[in-house]
């Protein structure tokens, strides 16, 4: 990647810089051909919502250096820079998400995102540990992600009249939460990551954008070590409810859930 991706140029007083902190290339085990139609996806959507800095974060088991590899070369020849990382599982199976200088130090310590806190699957840090626990947890960590793409679609399922009274109150609390992450669950000093969390181009709707600027000679990840405070700013409208629900493949209960009223859905269309 040229050194020049990682200065922007001069920001106009309306232009926003835009991260997306968390994004899966999810091409893990997948023939050439498949991999090298998603990554033109991926090309193709990221040039769209002309993202300046996306961060491939592969599932730690998902082989992130070869999905790092494939991101950065679909982005070459746009203005985007893809930032090296990791969504890594702890032993008491919560999710982290570890940021890096370059793909040498992927291994190495990096900027650390706790995404997601309140997910409805079993993988949010407020929902596992203890209020102290999290604490601590947060006290360690760069970034909290107050805000994760997995929540759009369910969240705006959930608001659907017919379907109110079948969520429980608790699931559809934690998606709300995960949408935007009450300030009870964001710490003290630490930065707001704002990510998709996409494992599909079209599923990115929500990135984060701030009018902070990077100075040179300051790199990308010097700015993000001040830890900013992202907001949610849209780059394209989100995909249609059904298709994308099924395909995400969501938590047991939710997959469980949508079985059940499968048919009520299609039955009350307009989706
Ligand atoms: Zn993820």
């Amino acid at each position: 990647m040229g050194k020049g991706k990682f200065y922007k140029r001069e920001l106009g007083r309306f232009n926003l810089l835009k991260f997306d902190l968390h994004y899966h290339a999810n091409i893990f085990r997948l023939s050439p051909d498949k991999i090298r139609t998603r990554m033109e996806q991926h090309k193709q959507s990221i040039q769209k919502s002309e993202i300046d800095f996306i961060a491939s974060t592969e599932h730690a088991y998902k082989d992130p250096l070869t999905a790092y590899l494939y991101l950065k070369e679909a982005v070459n020849d746009l203005e985007t820079a893809v930032i090296p990382g990791i969504e890594a599982l702890t032993k008491e199976g919560i999710d982290i998400i570890f940021l890096y200088t370059d793909e040498e130090s992927l291994r190495l310590a990096g900027l650390m995102i706790v995404p997601h806190p309140r997910t409805p699957g079993h993988t949010g840090a407020a929902n596992k540990l203890s209020e102290k626990d999290y604490q601590t947890l947060l006290s360690q960590a760069d970034y909290v992600e107050i805000h994760n793409g997995a929540s759009v679609l369910l969240r705006q399922l959930f608001q659907k009249k017919y379907l109110r009274p079948l969520v429980p109150s608790v699931l559809r609390k934690k998606v709300e939460d995960t949408f935007e992450l009450p300030e009870k669950y964001r710490g003290v000093n630490l930065g707001w990551a704002v990510s998709s969390d996409a494992h599909y181009p079209k599923d990115q709707v929500y990135v984060g954008g701030t009018h902070f600027d990077i100075t040179a000679p300051e790199t990308y990840f010097e700015f993000l070590k001040r830890r900013i405070r992202f907001e949610p700013h849209q780059v394209s409208s989100s995909p249609s409810m059904i298709p994308t629900l099924l395909k995400n493949g969501l938590c047991v209960f939710l997959e469980a859930l949508l079985k059940k009223h499968y048919k009520l859905f299609l039955q009350s269309s307009k989706l």
